[in-house]
Parts: structure tokens; C-alpha cells; sequence
């Protein structure tokens, strides 16, 4: 079936959710996620050429799968890579109760410089990766920080997780675009040996017997699998875990297109300036047009 058949949009279903599952004897949990019309919604708010649309779905897939572990209502989570000496200088996504979004701002010329299918290093040059939870009750915020280095986005967070908290992580990311359609897909699986999650992670060893076999199975994912809209999640979780004698699935919030760039958002952020600076920002009509990046538009304020 071809992404461009009109009838593949009723069909497609198991796009924008996110599957979390566990293997109990292994001790090891995951999250599955496929991104489809959210994906394209987030990529259509810029004319990106093809090498970011591409960077920025790897970061959309990686910032559904960090999100949909955080278990509290309000919580969010921040990716964002800042970098220079490259065509790309910021890149940010989020993700808030299941809703993401995110932009890059890059130098057009210079992305059509790097190739079709650049390196990491080709696109940022010399940056880092800021990887932010901030926890809704307890007001606590874990950001990690690492170098953006490495074949991709996708290992950069691998390290993060191996640096930064010390779980033995893996992730898999692909993305397939043919014209303006474009699906995504990935997963996340982490070893927390003797059920030490949220205590202390005094074993956590990437040489557990238990988490190298766990590891082998989820690394043997395809690519393709990942973004085969004819195969379900579900169905590809359990040909991974075939031989496991339990996997736990649990479906997990739907994933929506979603920005936080209300009037009375940007009034609040605008009352923290003087008056003096208000009337400078106004235009004719007595509003104070505010650009939100995310969605590639203009608020008028009025304030
Ligand atoms: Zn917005």
C-alpha cells in the first residue's frame, strides 16, 4: 500500500499512541509509539527541507517516548539541542500530558550544503543535548546534559540515559517520508534489575545477563517495522518477545499536536514588562504581535 493512496488516512489507525509494556522476568519496561497525522501536523508549520524534517520527526518519536514516561498529570518533559558552526542552532520539542511539539531553526543554504542524509556532526557542528524532566507535584526538575555527537539524535539520548541516570537504555527511531505524508516510529526498552526502579540503581550494569538478552531482542527490530503501518505494535512487540513467557501491554495516551501559545499565555509573560516597553512592541491597532515558533504564526496581543 502507498503512503500516497487517499484511502490509507481512514485507515490508519495505531498512529499517535503510545504503547508502554513490561517484561516482569526480565525486569525490563518499555514504550512503543508510531506517529503519523500528528507528526505531519508538527512538520507542516515549516517549509523544512527534507534533512530537517527528517531530524526533527527522529526528535518528535524520542521526545513521545521519554514523555510517556513521566506517570504524573502536568509533568513535562524538554528536549533541546543548541548548537553553532552548523546549519542547525536550536532544536525543541516537548511533550505535556501527550501533547508535542517542537521546531528547528537552522540556515537553509547551509542544510542543502550537508547532503541528503547528513551526520549528526554535519548538521549541529559543535553542540549539546539538554534532556529536561520537570515533575508536576514535587516541582523537581532532572535535566542531563550530553555532547551531540555520534551517528544520531537517537544515540545522543542513548547516552544520556547511560550518563545522566544510569539505566541501561536502548532506542530505536526510523522515519519514512514520501512527499508530504510521513510516519515515525520507535521504542524504548530499560533494564531495572530487582525491581529497583525509582530507588536507588546501585546494580544497574549493562552486562546483565538478563538485560543483554532483552537488549539482543529489541536491537534486532527492523527499521521498517518500526514505520509498517500494515503492522501493529502490539504484534511487533510480541514477535520481538516471542520467547518470553510474559509480556505486559498497555496502551497510554493518545498522542495530539498541542501548543501552549494562548492569548492569555503570552498576556501573562507580556505583564512582566514595564509599560514603557509595552507601548514599543504595539502596533497601530494598539495589539503587540507575538511569533510563536512552534506553530509558525502570529498572535496578536492585546495587553
Ligand atoms: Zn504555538
Amino acid at each position: 500500500m502507498s503512503l500516497n493512496d487517499p484511502s490509507i488516512r481512514v485507515e490508519r489507525t495505531g498512529f499517535d499512541e503510545v504503547l508502554g509494556f513490561t517484561i516482569p522476568d526480565r525486569h525490563a519496561r518499555g514504550r512503543m509509539v508510531r506517529m503519523g497525522p500528528v507528526l505531519e501536523t508538527v512538520l507542516s508549520a515549516h517549509d523544512y527541507p527534507p534533512a530537517i524534517k527528517h531530524l526533527l520527526a527522529e526528535a518528535l518519536v524520542l521526545t513521545a517516548l521519554m514523555g510517556a514516561l513521566l506517570k504524573e498529570e502536568g509533568s513535562q518533559l524538554t528536549l533541546q539541542a543548541q548548537a553553532q558552526g552548523g546549519p542547525v542552532d536550536l532544536l525543541v520539542c516537548d511533550y505535556l500530558d501527550g501533547a508535542v511539539r517542537g521546531y528547528v531553526s537552522h540556515d537553509r543554504e547551509l542544510v542543502k550544503a550537508a547532503g541528503t542524509s547528513p551526520r549528526l556532526e554535519s548538521l549541529f557542528g559543535e553542540g549539546y543535548l539538554a534532556i529536561t524532566f520537570d515533575l508536576a507535584s514535587s516541582g523537581e526538575r532532572y535535566q542531563g546534559i550530553v555532547p551531540l555527537e555520534g551517528a544520531s539524535l537517537t544515540r545522543s539520548c542513548e547516552t544520556y540515559f547511560a550518563q545522566s541516570e544510569q539505566v541501561p537504555t536502548l532506542l530505536r527511531v526510523a522515519v519514512r517520508s514520501e512527499g508530504t505524508h510521513c510516519v515515525a516510529g520507535g521504542m524504548l526498552v530499560q533494564h531495572f534489575p530487582e525491581g529497583e526502579e525509582g530507588g536507588e540503581r546501585l546494580h544497574a550494569k549493562d552486562d546483565h545477563p538478563e538485560w543483554e538478552h532483552v537488549a539482543v531482542m529489541a536491537g534486532s527490530t527492523r527499521h521498517d517495522e518500526l514505520v509498517d503501518a500494515d503492522l501493529p505494535l502490539e504484534d511487533l512487540l510480541i514477535h520481538l518477545f516471542h520467547e518470553e513467557r510474559e509480556v505486559r501491554v498497555e496502551p497510554l495516551a493518545g498522542l495530539s499536536r498541542g501548543c501552549r501559545c494562548t492569548v492569555e499565555y503570552y498576556q501573562s509573560v507580556l505583564a512582566r514588562f514595564p509599560e514603557e516597553q509595552r507601548a514599543e512592541m504595539r502596533d497601530a491597532d494598539g495589539t503587540i504581535p507575538v511569533d510563536c515558533a512552534f506553530c509558525s504564526k502570529i498572535i496578536p496581543v492585546r495587553i
